[in-house]
């Protein structure tokens, strides 16, 4: 099962603070998969999705809100469509007209009827209610990547009043969802992992949102370690450099005045150096005849260092 599908199917069991947010919900699903079937005198209105949780939460939600019984009908996907397709009717027209009340979505003009495209605002004037409805609009027209690829989410709405009128209603919970157009849709869609399990957490899919977590804490663990192997081999790299450049100040001294010119301290841990290349300053500092530390070893490598550099200039030896 899909990472949406398992939100979904999540989402389609819960039900809100009550009435007005199942109404909120309802909603959505006019608003997106909702039609007017008009012949004049009387309307139909007619719910078509290809989503099986549509189909189950507008049925519960119609019959357990508004006491309405829609009838259902399931059509097998032709060889175009792999689904199947759920309609579901409902066919007195009094019951059409107060849902389409409730929800705020009725649009009558010299006789016509159709829905009208907006999210009508006092349906979703409470944040609880704001959350029912994006969570409806979620299970209607909504898509999430599997965390273990990528952090996108997505609603594929009809268009762009709606998708507009979504966008804010999602960034009114402080997130920044935007609206894009793709063919002939608008879509509204968030990108941060942070974000995502903001929204999770606004239509309530605790569940969902623990896998999401999780997938976000082994994604963190492996950058993390990532960028301490980076690190480390960045280190490294600055130890071998270091080498490299202590080796060639020595050859330089050794071609040039030779290092038996060298102050005998520093002629010792100038051999020792070229002896032992990939030894650190502290083992290099234990091989002396008179051991010293990493500190004594450093200071006498940049006094080389210096002699290198004023024989390289023409200055000759260095007081
Ligand atoms: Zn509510």
């Amino acid at each position: 099962m899909s990472f949406s599908s398992k939100v979904k199917g999540e989402l389609s069991l819960h039900f809100g603070n009550g009435r007005h947010c199942e109404i909120a919900e309802m909603a959505a699903f006019v608003n997106i998969c909702g039609q007017v079937v008009d012949f004049g005198e009387n309307f139909w209105l007619k719910i078509q999705t290809e989503n099986f949780y549509v189909a189950k939460k507008c049925f519960t939600l119609l019959r357990n809100t508004f006491n309405m019984k829609a009838e259902i009908s399931t059509r097998s996907g032709g060889k175009k469509h792999r689904g199947k397709s759920y309609t579901l009717v409902l066919r007195d027209p009094l019951q059409a007209e107060t849902l389409l009340h409730a929800t705020g979505l009725l649009f009558e003009e010299a006789g016509r009827r159709e829905i009208v495209q907006r999210i009508y605002a006092p349906v979703v004037s409470s944040i609880c209610c704001r959350r029912a409805y994006i969570r409806g609009a979620f299970i209607a027209a909504g898509s999430v990547n599997d965390p273990n690829k990528n952090y996108h989410l997505e609603f594929v709405l009809a268009d762009m009043s709606t998708a507009q009128q979504l966008r804010d209603i999602i960034n009114s919970f402080e997130l920044d969802a935007k609206v894009v157009e793709r063919k002939d849709h608008f879509i509204v869609y968030l990108k941060e992992g942070e974000q995502i399990v903001d929204i999770l957490n606004i239509m309530e899919a605790p569940l969902a949102l623990m896998d999401l977590e999780n997938v976000r804490i082994v994604k963190e663990m492996r950058n993390d370690i990532n960028r301490r192997v980076n690190c480390e081999t960045a280190n490294l790299n600055k130890v071998v450099g270091a080498a490299v450049k202590q080796l060639e100040d020595i050859a330089y001294i050794e071609e040039t005045i030779g290092l038996a010119r060298l102050p005998e301290q520093l002629e010792e841990v100038a051999r020792l150096r070229m002896e032992y290349p990939d030894k650190s300053l502290k083992e290099l500092g234990s091989f002396l005849m008179t051991p010293v530390g990493k500190s004594g070893v450093n200071h006498r490598l940049r006094k080389i260092s210096t002699i290198a550099e004023s024989l390289r200039e023409g200055k000759g030896e260095p007081e």
